[in-house]
């Protein structure tokens, strides 16, 4: 178990900056996600990891150990890629063994350790086949064995399940999780697929287009308390209303919205004071809304406005409702009674609900 450390990591290719002096801390033993828009440098980070690719400055830390110089193999470090990587004209048995048989491990060491990982990605009948033999979800499971045979210290994965159909990537993701859950190795998982994130991660860290953190946390800390509007919008959807600060009571601020009235947001942060002349950005989560043509009581923001789309998605449906500023809300209402839910049309007058604790106050 052992953490990986960027200190003040800048690395250009040609005239492209992608990291400037990044840093970033990885917990030991931990499932880490590093969740990005495409090109913000997520697959770079992790071939500076393996030593495929070298820094132009500042440091690179195996826990303790500056890896900064040290040869791609002599790195306890391993990599799963997106496209497997094995080699056809070689048997499972053969794929698993063959980063030991570089090694010169003994052959009756080799076997057994071979098949004991064989067996922890339930691949043992399958030893003798040829990859081409193999499903998509057995051929991830080989690279995963192959990568970890060696017992490395961090395991890297890049976008690991993205050639797989949507089903089987739910089942490989739980089984990566219960697979890192029993070997505390660290896991570093580059992916762009927010829900793949949040569902693998213990921490995750959130990179935007320049290639900075732009938050860290847990999957949980990311999706209630996104810090900034990039992060609301990245991870899950998000609303975005801004207004202009009226008063601040205990945890409680007023907003005022030109043509929509006041509305309540708790802070997050006990003792946080949101600066008084400052205009306010508020952000609430579609599902956090509630959609009715009938006045509620109870919430402390209501809106109302007309209903612009309704796709319907099986489990839930998203709604776009037009408020009177011109703005476009989304709300999400998940289908659990069909038949005495209300009926929700195009073009219904219809009220938004949501209560003040549903809204995050977000970094301009
Ligand atoms: P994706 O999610 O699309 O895989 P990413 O976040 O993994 O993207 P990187 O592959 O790290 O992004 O690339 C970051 C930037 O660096 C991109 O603009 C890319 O074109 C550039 N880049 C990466 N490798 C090289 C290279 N070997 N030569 C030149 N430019 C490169």
């Amino acid at each position: 178990m052992r953490s990986i450390q960027f200190k003040g990591v800048s690395k250009k290719f040609g005239d492209e900056q992608v990291l400037k002096d990044f840093s970033l801390n990885v917990p030991a033993g931990k499932f880490f996600a590093l969740l990005g828009p495409s090109g913000c440098g997520k697959t770079t980070l992790l071939r500076l990891i393996a030593g495929f690719d070298h820094v132009d400055s500042g440091k690179i830390y195996l826990g303790d150990q500056d890896i900064t110089e040290v040869p791609s193999n002599r790195r306890s470090v391993n990599t799963v890629f997106q496209n497997y990587a094995l080699f056809p004209h070689m048997t499972v048995f053969d794929n698993v063994a063959y980063p030991l048989s570089i090694r010169g491990i003994d052959k009756d060491v080799s076997l057994q350790k071979v098949m004991k990982i064989l067996r922890s990605v339930r691949l043992r009948a399958h030893a003798h086949k040829y990859i081409d033999q193999l499903s998509g979800g057995q051929q991830q499971r080989v690279a995963l064995a192959r990568a970890m045979i060696n017992e490395p210290d961090v395991l890297l994965f890049d976008e690991p399940l993205a050639a797989l159909d949507v089903h089987l990537r739910e089942k490989m993701l739980v089984e990566l999780i219960d697979l890192q859950d029993k070997l505390k190795t660290t896991f570093i998982y580059v992916t762009h697929d927010q829900s793949e994130a949040l569902t693998v991660a213990d921490q995750m860290a959130i990179m935007n287009y320049k290639g900075e953190i732009e938050q860290m946390g847990t999957p949980e800390e990311i999706y209630e308390f996104p810090k900034t509007s990039f992060v609301a919008q990245f991870v899950g959807a998000s609303n975005f209303i801004s207004g202009d600060f009226v008063s601040q009571e205990a945890q409680t601020v007023v907003i005022d919205v030109p043509l929509l009235g006041s509305f309540q947001a708790q802070v997050t942060k006990k003792g946080q004071i949101v600066k008084r002349d400052d205009i306010v950005l508020m952000s609430v989560r579609p599902e956090k809304i509630c959609i009715s043509k009938q006045s509620l009581v109870g919430f402390s923001n209501h809106v109302e406005g007309i209903v612009e789309s309704i796709v319907y998605n099986g489990r839930s449906t998203l709604y776009h409702v037009r408020l009177k500023n011109d703005l476009m809300i989304q709300v999400f209402e998940q289908n659990e009674e069909h038949f005495t839910q209300e009926v929700i049309e195009y073009d219904d007058h219809v009220h938004l609900y949501w209560q003040k604790n549903n809204v995050v106050l977000l970094d301009r």
